[in-house]
């Protein structure tokens, strides 16, 4: 372990106060949907128009999610004691690389051939 319980601590709370942000957003994206979906007219383009914005919604909408779940599974190896190990390797992930991608599982060895295909994503493959 590389990083003292202090940076844990605060790293938890960079998440936490990221989590709370994409909720939000989320919700906001679900608003403007129903608001979208709302206002729609029985006219065609308005129509194409719509749904195409649903689309980008749903888009936006799935992509926080899946990064919202990164980042629970990340408070969770909080909690569990785990956090800061990579997920593949096991060796320390590095408070640096932690400060600016808190939730990532990997070191950024590990993340560069994930990236490459070079390993199977245990997280994305799950
Ligand atoms: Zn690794």
């Amino acid at each position: 372990m590389t990083q003292t319980s202090h940076d844990v601590q605060r790293l938890g709370e960079k998440l936490r106060e990221q989590q709370a942000l994409l909720e939000r957003n989320m919700l906001t994206a679900v608003e403007q949907g129903r608001q979208a979906a709302a206002e729609a007219t029985q006219d065609v383009a308005d129509q194409a128009v719509s749904s195409y914005q649903k689309e980008l919604l749903f888009t936006q909408g799935t992509t926080g999610h899946s990064q919202l779940s990164q980042i629970r599974l990340a408070l969770e190896r909080i909690r569990e004691g785990s956090y800061g190990e990579c997920l593949h390797c096991g060796n320390p992930i590095g408070v640096r690389r932690l400060e600016a991608v808190p939730w990532t599982p990997y070191c950024i060895d590990c993340q560069e051939k994930i990236e490459n295909g070079e390993i199977e994503d245990p997280v994305r493959a799950a």
